[in-house]
């Protein structure tokens, strides 16, 4: 309890037969962390009570936030789907695919330019010159620009082309990059780690948010574990617990979770059901013939089957589809 009295906070004690619990009350973002005492041998555990995240918490704003992107409203009751290729590959595949899938009702398109690749002798992207041919996608149908940014350096590059800055599994956690692309002033989509816990994900979105910008749509893209049936394991329950414990709009992407095609619709299906509020999906004209991700990506024809089987859900869940 002395020790607890030193770090500023109000010790309680609790008497129990076989342990003491001492509740402290305080302020852990404006005091000393309680969880050192772990190190006095009488201490078996700390256990802190207080969520860590606040801005992103419901608890600070009670009701969904709605972004704005080129005058499509994110969250609050809508649902928005981004579709496009895995890659930008060149300007017919690029453009094709745009048109294709504003046709079935996208209201935003996808690609990457910068590639997050495992190995470094997969493609990589085409950089700069992708960024370009997503402007001319942009132009072509009028869809605002998700794209992924890699690194701190790149923000004001990408963020000169793109509507989203996309935040990739694999930087989901990359502090100096959550700043740079929250500086931007940009609506951001963060991803949720590979082996991220929400808990992680969300406190990802309150650095972004703690930078000065609001405007995080989360992501859910399936996460590592046992299972290798498909190429992650969707974590359903994470967007459900996203749902409740957040005010941002959350959003699924069933193409990485899946990572082949014949298990994306009936992924879709399901986050449309748990209470997501848009999917990102990706989309390739000819995917045996993809630079990147072929497996999993849907041809037009495919896609426009997906949006097909949900828009009758997303009507039953009370939501409205997107409007461009
Ligand atoms: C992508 O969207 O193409 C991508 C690389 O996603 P993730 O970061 O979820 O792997
Ligand atoms: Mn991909």
């Amino acid at each position: 309890a002395d020790a607890v009295k030193k770090f500023n906070y109000e010790p309680r004690l609790i008497r129990g037969v076989e342990r003491t619990v001492v509740a402290c009350i305080g302020d852990e973002r404006s005091h000393h962390t309680l969880e050192s005492l772990v190190v006095f041998p009488q201490v078996e555990s700390v256990t802190p009570i207080q969520k860590k995240y606040k801005l992103v918490s419901r608890e600070y704003q009670a009701h969904d936030s709605v972004l704005d992107v080129a005058g499509r409203k994110i969250g609050g009751g809508t649902f928005h789907v981004v579709a496009g290729p895995c890659s930008v590959e060149s300007a017919s595949q690029t453009i094709e695919t745009a048109k294709a899938v504003k046709s079935y009702g996208a209201t935003l398109f996808r690609g990457g330019a910068f590639k997050p690749r495992t190995s470094p002798y997969d493609f990589q992207g085409l950089g700069r010159e992708g960024l370009e041919l997503l402007q001319q996608a942009r132009a072509a149908t009028g869809l605002p620009i998700v794209t992924e940014v890699l690194s701190p350096q790149d923000v004001e590059m990408v963020a000169a082309c793109a509507d989203v800055l996309q935040i990739g599994a694999r930087n989901a956690q990359n502090v100096p990059l959550l700043a740079a692309a929250a500086a931007s002033g940009k609506v951001i989509l963060l991803k949720r780690g590979v082996s991220g816990l929400v808990d992680e994900w969300l406190l990802a979105a309150e650095y972004i948010c703690l930078h000065g910008n609001t405007k995080v749509i989360l992501c859910e893209r399936g996460i590592r574990t046992f299972e290798h049936a498909c190429r992650n394991t969707l974590d359903l329950s994470a967007v459900a617990v996203a749902k409740q414990e957040t005010h941002l709009p959350v959003f699924v992407d069933p193409s990485h979770a899946a990572g082949r095609a014949d298990m994306v619709i009936p992924l879709a299906r399901a986050a449309v059901a748990v209470g997501a509020d848009g999917l990102l999906v990706e989309v390739h004209p000819d995917p045996a013939t993809a630079l990147s991700d072929g497996g999993q990506q849907l041809t037009p024809k495919q896609f426009g089957q997906l949006m097909a089987e949900i828009r009758p859900l997303v009507e039953v869940m009370g939501r409205q589809m997107g409007e461009a």
